[in-house]
């Protein structure tokens, strides 16, 4: 089976876009989701060109406030205060990466955890890992949500990531505990990343390496979630070679057209959410 996450994500999309109206006429509101583009990196400006059009889409508004790559952190910060403070604002988004002046960590502290649509705040990752209600950063909760299509209940399978960055692998970990998987977490000092990769009942490649995972890398019938975004020649590709494997496991995401169209709906899934705790 290969996992449409285009369409999967176009569902979740047409939900919210009916919520956003629902709410919207009971309360004359709309969610707004203001997103900090900083110099003129392109696929940054391309992200956050898509981001803008998919929540128009769905009725949310969005505001995009732009610096130009020399900006000082506290100009930034300062902004930031001052759309925490903003009872309008649903949503804020510092698009990453930031140039070498401004600290990512001050940046994402300073963002009013309740506000945080990316989940990457520390009360938002703490919470998460105690198993508390949080924001979840977007990419492992589209990838859970794809996994959910194919197996309802994940209870004792073995989950194992490829990767244990605090976007990807981190929250997909904790995701996958809650659900009561039995996690295994591999990165680029694991030693046998073969025999790890082998016990796999779920598989979640996010090492940005492209076709680090082989055929004779995973089990039959194992599901495979490629988080990967490589850029081969013109093409754009996963970490996992999709050929190989198709035929192989029981459910596999290509790429494009897999985890990272859901990455977008789960943003403006989260900047509902963000709506709802603070209007209604
Ligand atoms: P990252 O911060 O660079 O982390 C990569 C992780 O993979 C690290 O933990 C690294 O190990 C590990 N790793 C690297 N090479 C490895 C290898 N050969 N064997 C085993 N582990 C290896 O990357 P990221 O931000 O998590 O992103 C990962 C990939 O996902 C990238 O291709 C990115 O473009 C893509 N991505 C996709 C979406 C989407 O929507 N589909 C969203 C975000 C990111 P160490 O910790 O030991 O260095």
């Amino acid at each position: 089976m290969i996992i449409d996450g285009k369409r999967e994500a176009e569902i979740i999309r047409s939900e919210l876009k009916k919520e956003i109206s629902d709410l919207k006429s009971k309360t004359n509101k709309t969610p707004i989701l203001t997103v900090i583009l900083i110099g003129e990196f392109a696929p940054s400006k391309i992200y956050v060109k898509n981001k803008e059009r998919s929540a128009l889409e769905v009725g949310i508004n969005s505001r995009i406030i732009k610096y130009p790559e020399n900006v000082s952190e506290k100009e930034v910060l300062i902004k930031i205060e001052e759309l925490n403070k903003d009872k309008n604002v649903s949503g804020i988004l510092v698009q990453l990466p930031l140039p070498k002046q401004i600290k990512k960590e001050k940046v994402i502290n300073a963002i009013d955890p309740s506000k945080d649509v990316d989940g990457f705040h520390p009360i938002n990752v703490g919470n998460l890992s105690s198993g508390y209600k949080s924001i979840v950063p977007c990419t492992p909760l589209g990838c859970l949500l794809l996994i959910k299509k194919v197996e309802k209940s994940l209870s004792g399978k073995h989950a194992v990531i490829i990767g244990r960055s605090n976007l990807n692998g981190k929250p997909m970990a904790q995701l996958l505990l809650q659900e009561n998987c039995t996690v295994t977490i591999v990165h680029s000092k694991t030693k046998n990343l073969q025999h790890e990769c082998l016990k796999a009942d779920i598989l979640v490649a996010a090492a940005g390496k492209p076709n680090l995972v082989r055929k004779d890398w995973v089990q039959d019938n194992a599901i495979v979630i490629d988080v990967g975004i490589n850029k081969v020649g013109e093409k754009i590709v996963g970490d996992v070679n999709f050929d190989e494997l198709k035929e192989k496991t029981k459910a596999i995401t290509p790429v494009p057209g897999g985890v990272g169209p859901m990455t977008i709906a789960c943003l403006l899934r989260n900047t509902l959410e963000c709506f709802k705790a603070h209007q209604l």
